[in-house]
């Protein structure tokens, strides 16, 4: 029976505009290959035999989004819909960008650049599902297999190689062998791959359902073309077990990556992040879980307060899950910690300086004069609140600070 897809009115719209100008229209890619599936696509790709200019002429306001690679950009309630005319990619460069790319009318032209089977599909209602490389065959099968001669692919384009590694994580689908050597054949040609790019689909990886397939990438020997210190990353043998927990903890960036670097050491875990050019907020928090990772925290109220004056409540909250993932066994410790600090969250005590009753300012009305003498008292005041937070009241901590000043 021809497959029927669900596709949304805004996009449905766009496939008849271009249709009703005599043009060949089509949603392709991720979404068909999304929608076979069940899951909700991200975005919708639409591929066309309209020039560029055709496709700007049928819709009057457009955005250009790639011009040179053919992609315009129609919005629809505020919803931003890519379409890009029907292409083949010329020459690769570099291993990474056609030299030039050129328009054709063909749709299996435009299907044959594509990088898996999986992700060269197209639909539309009235054609049905064009898939000329077995696509939903593999979708069916679980297989990840490259549109053509896997060598070939890769070398045009070597970050197909982390894709495929992304997609078999995302989809948990298994690498088609050919494509699975020729993978492993080629990954010395990721030193020539951006590094955010490289970033990006580790990430993707890490943050799907099955982050232990970034494993992966060590078994297909990539690791040490990726950063400095990122091989080291897998001598640690409690990482596949880490990683297999991990899956069902929140989908964070930092939290996902801590599962990955727990036990390389909070210096080597932010220079691999930073090598691999990730944001700083979220080097910051890998930074502080990793550091965290390996102390304990005592079950007693002082050292959780402690622990969560160190990172802000929901890098507190991803600390207790990433340990206890690693540690399954320390269950019944991690819920005394956590049900500690939700105890003293809910009794509002004073875990950050800014929440000290007491204020630089109070200091210096009783004569502190401003400096790091004035900096360090605050520090003490601070640490008495976290051992005794029923101190945190301003009478008592201005006559702290006075009998302090009363020292000097
Ligand atoms: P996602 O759900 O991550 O968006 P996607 O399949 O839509 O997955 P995109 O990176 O958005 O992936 O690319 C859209 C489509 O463009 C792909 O499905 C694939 O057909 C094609 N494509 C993207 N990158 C490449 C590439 N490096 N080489 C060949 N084809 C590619
Ligand atoms: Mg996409």
């Amino acid at each position: 029976m021809a497959v029927k897809l669900e596709i949304p009115e805004q996009v449905e719209w766009i496939l008849n505009r271009l249709r009703q100008c005599g043009y060949e229209a089509y949603i392709v890619g991720g979404c068909v290959r999304d929608a076979l599936l069940g899951r909700k696509p991200g975005d919708w790709d639409i591929t066309t035999s309209a020039l560029p200019a055709e496709v700007k002429k049928v819709f009057g306001r457009t955005i250009d989004t790639g011009l040179q690679h053919g992609t315009v950009t129609v919005m629809r309630d505020h919803v931003g819909y890519e379409i890009t005319t029907y292409r083949i990619d010329g020459e690769y460069e570099d291993g990474r960008h056609p030299k030039e790319v050129a328009f054709t009318r063909e749709l299996k032209e435009d299907l044959r650049r594509r990088d898996f089977t999986i992700n060269a599909m197209a639909y539309s209602h009235e054609t049905g599902l064009v898939d000329i490389f077995g696509g939903e065959e593999d979708l069916k099968n679980g297989v990840i297999r490259c549109v053509g001669k896997a060598h070939e692919r890769f070398t045009e384009d070597v970050l197909r190689i982390l894709r495929a590694i992304r997609f078999s994580a995302q989809l948990n689908f298994k690498i088609e062998e050919e494509t699975w050597d020729a993978l492993c054949t080629l990954a010395p040609g990721l030193v020539q791959i951006s590094r955010e790019r490289i970033q990006a689909e580790l990430t993707k990886t890490l943050l799907s359902d099955r982050p232990e397939a970034i494993l992966k990438v060590e078994a297909a020997g990539m690791s040490p073309y990726i950063v400095p210190g990122f091989s080291e990353v897998f001598l640690d043998r409690e990482l596949k077990g880490r990683l297999e927990q991990s899956r069902l903890l929140p989908g964070e960036k930092a939290l996902r990556w801590s599962v990955f670097l727990a036990k390389a050491g909070e210096k080597n875990a932010a220079a691999v992040l930073r090598e691999l050019k990730m944001d700083n907020d979220t080097i910051r928090k890998t930074e502080v879980l990793v550091r965290w990772f390996g102390k304990e925290i005592e079950e007693n109220e002082t050292a959780v307060r402690r622990a969560m004056s160190a990172m802000d409540d929901v890098v507190f909250d991803w600390l207790l899950e990433l340990k206890e993932a690693a540690h399954p066994e320390n269950t019944e410790h991690i819920r005394t910690v956590r049900g500690m600090a939700l105890a003293s969250r809910g009794r509002g005590e004073c875990i950050r300086k800014k929440q000290l009753a007491v204020t630089g300012n109070d200091l210096i009305r009783l004569g502190f004069v401003p400096g790091p003498d004035l900096g360090q008292t605050l520090d003490v005041l601070f640490e008495e609140v976290l051992e005794n937070p029923g101190c945190n009241n301003r009478q008592e901590l201005l006559a702290r600070a006075e009998s302090m000043l009363g020292c000097k």
